[in-house]
């Protein structure tokens, strides 16, 4: 499992792991951007800041100009520059933790996102299939009736509550 990783993942995991540590940024009354230790809540860490680019950081990997860390990530989440982890989002936790249990480096998140949109909208009469199971129509090959509830198209119409 051990690939070189690109920066962009780099990134994209040091967000990661700046959520599931909770780290917070901050600003100071004179602008400046500091995020907060995921180990130690006293402590924040000093991001050196210019424009929309995090510099640096005062932490460790920081110290060590790693190109990525969680605080600088924190600050790229809260600026919108890095899209923030799926983790984040509580309807898709569930099915990025199995999909990550799999092996699957890189769950289909859209994918998934349009399945959970598919479910809500879907008729629950007739289940998003139009029509309603007969038991009469699967011995006698009748077609089985249309949905009443959905007029056929398996979607239940969202505007009319
Ligand atoms: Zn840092
Ligand atoms: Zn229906």
């Amino acid at each position: 499992m051990h690939q070189t990783m690109t920066p962009t993942e780099a990134w994209r995991r040091a967000a990661e792991r700046a959520h599931t540590d909770h780290i917070e940024i901050l600003r100071d009354e004179a602008g400046g951007w500091h995020a907060t230790s995921g180990r130690d809540p006293q402590r924040t860490y000093e991001l050196d800041v210019a424009g929309n680019v995090a510099r640096g950081c005062t932490c460790m990997a920081g110290a060590l100009e790693r190109e990525a860390c969680k605080h600088r990530a924190a600050f790229y989440v809260a600026t919108g520059a890095i899209p923030a982890p799926p983790e984040a989002d509580p309807a898709l936790a569930p099915f990025v933790a199995e999909a990550r249990a799999a092996g699957v480096a890189e769950p289909d998140l859209a994918g998934f996102a349009r399945y959970l949109q598919d479910l809500a909208t879907r008729c629950p009469e007739c289940g998003g299939g139009g029509i309603l199971y007969s038991r009469y129509c699967e011995g006698t090959g009748w077609p089985y009736p249309t949905c009443h509830v959905c007029g056929g198209t398996g979607r239940c119409n969202t505007n009319s509550h």
